[in-house]
């Protein structure tokens, strides 16, 4: 099926783009992969009125440790990007086990980790890892810069609290207190298959001991599950 017809814009900067989102209607749509939005359109589960695509935004291809030791990952870092970062596999062990887990090698080619946790997906395997790390998003829009903790990023399926006019700049895993452990399982029909059921467990050690622990749960729900300490009654 051919998707519905819609404006195509490319802005060349983040301002522009924003602008364009701003000033775009009642149905505007951010395309960053596409590899989620481009099969919606055709299928005309969704119908934006105008796209705006931020494939020529520069600077925002990237992931990098910052010097408090927090990891930053633009809005363009592509998924074969993390699977093949040697940052990853050795200061993020639950990325890097989910990194090679997402899709096939052609979708890791074009989509990003920015979108799919902002697509909300139940399915996507990157909102468990980043909610398992206390991670978090930072939008900008007309009305500036702000930071969403991943725990109130996504609000059901397939739906965020973004405002019309923000983008996600990029993604924030915080700096680990100790060492880092941990892993990303996940049960598939097929290899490159959305996850039946995943889990993505972050831990920090230091002295032998636990100090914190992440768990969060792929496609249990409506929405990515976290699984926070709780105590008995
Ligand atoms: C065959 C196939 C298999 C797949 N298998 C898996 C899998 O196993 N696991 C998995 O997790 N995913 C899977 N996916 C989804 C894939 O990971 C997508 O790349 C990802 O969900 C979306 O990233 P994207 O960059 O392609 O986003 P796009 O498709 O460009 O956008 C997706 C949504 O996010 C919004 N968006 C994107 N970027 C931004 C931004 N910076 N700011 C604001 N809004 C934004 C868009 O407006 C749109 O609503 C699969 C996809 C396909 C086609």
């Amino acid at each position: 099926m051919y998707p519905s017809r819609f404006r195509y814009e490319a802005p060349r900067s983040l301002d522009e783009a924003i602008s364009l989102l701003h000033d775009g209607g009642d149905y505007v749509k951010v395309l960053a992969g596409g590899q989620s939005l481009v099969p919606l359109m055709k299928l005309r589960f969704a119908s934006p009125e105008l796209v705006v695509d931020i494939n020529n935004v520069p600077g925002l291809s990237y992931h990098r440790a910052q010097s408090d030791g927090s990891l930053h990952i633009g809005a363009l870092c592509r998924h074969a990007e993390l699977e093949r970062s040697g940052l990853l596999k050795t200061t993020q062990p639950t990325m890097a086990a989910a990194a090679p887990l997402i899709a096939d090698p052609i979708v890791r080619n074009r989509g990003t980790l920015v979108g799919s946790l902002c697509h909300a997906d139940p399915q996507g395997d990157w909102a468990s890892v980043v909610l398992a790390l206390g991670g978090s998003v930072i939008a900008q829009g007309s009305g500036g810069r702000r930071a969403i903790p991943m725990a109130g990023f996504v609000t059901g399926p397939f739906e965020n609290v973004l405002a019309p006019d923000e983008i996600v700049v990029e993604a924030v895993i915080p700096a680990a207190s100790g060492t880092r452990a941990g892993g990303y399982l996940k049960l598939e029909r097929r290899v490159g298959d959305f996850a039946t059921v995943g889990v993505a467990v972050a831990l920090e050690t230091s002295g032998g001991k636990v100090i914190r622990a992440g768990i969060a749960l792929t496609g249990v729900g409506g929405s990515t599950i976290g699984a926070p300490r709780r105590r008995r009654p």
